[in-house]
Formats: C-alpha cells, structure tokens, sequence
C-alpha cells in the first residue's frame, strides 16, 4: 500500500515542485546520490575505482516533456564521458541512460529523437573505451526500449539492456535475449504495475531465479542487479555451476546500499558494479528508492525538517 502510494507521488508533479523547492541538503541525498555536477560523479568514480568497484553513471532525470531538455541531458552525458575519457576510467565507469530523459516520450517522433540521441551517447562511450546500459522504466515502454537497444546493438554490440523480474513477459526476454555478445541486466523492478503485467511479492523473486537461471546458462554477460542477499547468495551458486570465470559476469548494487557487502564481495573475488546518480533531478528516483525501503521514507524526512 504505502509502496504504490510512494510510487504514485515520484510522478506527482505538485508534490515533485514542493520536493525539489527544499534545498538539496547533502545529508539527505548524498547517501543515494553523487551531487550534482559532473566533477561530483567523477570524485565519487575515483573513490568508488579505487576501492575495486566498477561503476555505471546516471544522469539523474525522467519523463522528458521538451526537446530542448533532451539536448540538455545529452549534452550532460557526453561532457561526462568526455571526462571519463580524459581520466582514462573508461573500462570501469560506465553510463546507464533512461531513454524517457533523452526524449522518447515526445509526441510523434520521440522515438526516433531517443534514438539519435542514445547513438551520440554511445558513440562518445566508445570514444572513452567503455559503453551504455539502457535504463528499463515501466512497462508501457518496455517494447519501444528492447527496440531501441536492439537497433543500438546494430552500431554498439556492447549496449547493455535491462529486464525486471515482475514483468510476466520477462522470462521468455530472458530466453530471447541471453544470446552471445548480449549484456543483461536483471533486476525486480521500480514501478507501480497492474496486475495483468505483473508479478507481486514472493512471486517477483521466483520470477527473479527462473530468468537468472536462463541468463547465467546463456552465452551472454549477465548483470545481476539486487540487494536481496538471497538472490545474491542464489547467482553466486549458479555462475559456479554453470562454469562462469569471475569476469563472464557481474553483480551491481546502487550507491549508498549495503555499501559494507559490496566491498565483501570485491574482496571475496566478484565483480561489483555500483549504479552511481549524479544531478539535480533526484526527486523521482529517491522517491523509488523510499517505496523500496519504508525506513528511507523517515531518513528523508528528517533531512527535510531539520535543515
Ligand atoms: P528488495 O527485495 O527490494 O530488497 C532486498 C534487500 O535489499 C532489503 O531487505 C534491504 O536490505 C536492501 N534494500 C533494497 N532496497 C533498498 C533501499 N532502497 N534502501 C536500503 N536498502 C535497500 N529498476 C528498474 O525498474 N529499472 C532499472 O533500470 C533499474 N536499474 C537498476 C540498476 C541497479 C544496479 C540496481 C541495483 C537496481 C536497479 N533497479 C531498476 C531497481 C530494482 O528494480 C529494485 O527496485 C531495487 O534494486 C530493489 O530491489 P532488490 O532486488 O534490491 O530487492
């Protein structure tokens, strides 16, 4: 209940004004989120380097609504990866893109404008020695998404793609798109679903093990996004049994969550990737994040009235 009601206000727009009217304190948002510029994403890409883990940088923002935003975010990516470049991160700092920043949502050829701007992402990705995994958001853009990656893939095999286990359609994605040279990303999910697409509680997870199981099997790279140490501890014993050597695979966690387990399992020999936001559009994915966790809902809070 409080979830979908949570997930209800990340789209709220009066809601959203009255959020980002309170000034971005560092205490609330910076356990989740960067900052907002780009030298705050590449200090914390340093950081984050340093300690072993690789990393896959948003651009914080969603649900584009005019062109001249989409040209700001693209711009904003590849001042990015211009960096990312100069300071040689390139192999482990990666980028994930919500095609809805870069204008997929736009009337009539949104498509089209998402599509262009996803190439000239990817082409400076390239350019910095490294590659971009597509946002998935929810389910009405599922389609369009796979549709634009598989076109990306065309020109950039390495274009990474997201599947979220409470989709009832995943599984059979799962089995579709777990072919060589593909990069998976697997997670449950962030969006408030009906009913007839998707899954709800234990069965998410059920879901979450039957797709990780064709993933892990398949000639692909998988990326097994989740902080549920069950499932974790469930990849874990499947890339073993499927034969995967450490680097034919990846776990990723987001900043700012179970930090302590994500060096753990560094250390133990994994491949840990930490989904890192930088921006100021953060509104939308905290929100996300508090609907995951109820506890992050009170932190919030307390930031906003002890300013
Ligand atoms: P849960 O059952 O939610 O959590 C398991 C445990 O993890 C909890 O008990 C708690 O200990 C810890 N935990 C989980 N969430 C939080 C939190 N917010 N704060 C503190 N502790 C927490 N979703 C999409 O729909 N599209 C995407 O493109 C997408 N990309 C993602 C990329 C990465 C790298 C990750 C890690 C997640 C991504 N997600 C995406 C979000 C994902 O779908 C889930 O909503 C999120 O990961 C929570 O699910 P979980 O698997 O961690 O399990």
């Amino acid at each position: 209940m409080l979830r979908r009601l949570l997930l209800k206000a990340a789209g709220n727009e009066r809601i959203k004004d009255a959020a980002l009217a309170v000034p971005l304190t560092r205490g609330v948002v910076a356990r989740f989120v960067a900052g907002e510029t780009t030298e705050d994403a590449l200090d914390t890409c340093r950081l984050l380097s340093a300690e072993g883990l690789l990393v896959t940088v948003d651009h914080l923002g969603e649900d584009t609504t005019d062109r001249g935003h989409a040209e700001q975010v693209t711009a904003a990516y590849l001042e990015l990866l211009a960096a990312i470049r100069a300071e040689g991160l390139g192999p482990s700092v990666e980028v994930s893109v919500k095609l809805s920043a870069i204008g997929q949502l736009l009337p009539g050829d949104g498509e089209t404008v998402a599509l262009e701007k996803a190439r000239s992402i990817s082409a400076a990705a390239r350019n910095a020695g490294t590659t971009v995994t597509v946002d998935m958001e929810d389910h009405t853009t599922t389609d369009s998404t796979l549709s634009i990656v598989e076109e990306l893939r065309k020109d950039f095999p390495s274009t990474g793609a997201v599947l979220q286990s409470y989709l009832r359609r995943t599984e059979a994605d799962c089995e579709r798109l777990a072919g060589s040279g593909s990069r998976i990303r697997l997670c449950k999910g962030a969006y408030a679903e009906p009913d007839e697409v998707a899954f709800s509680g234990a069965d998410i997870d059920l879901a979450y093990v039957r797709c990780l199981k064709v993933l892990m099997q398949g000639q692909g790279y998988p990326m097994v996004a989740t902080h549920d140490p069950r499932l974790v501890a469930i990849a874990l014993d499947l890339a073993s049994r499927n034969h995967r050597a450490p680097d034919s695979w990846e776990l990723q966690m987001l900043h700012g969550i179970r930090p302590d387990e994500q060096r753990r399992l560094v250390a133990a020999g994994h491949q840990v990737r930490v989904y890192l936001p930088y921006g100021t559009d953060w509104y939308g994915y905290l929100v996300r994040r508090m609907a995951e966790k109820p506890s992050n809902l009170a932190l919030f809070l307390k930031g906003l009235t002890s300013r």
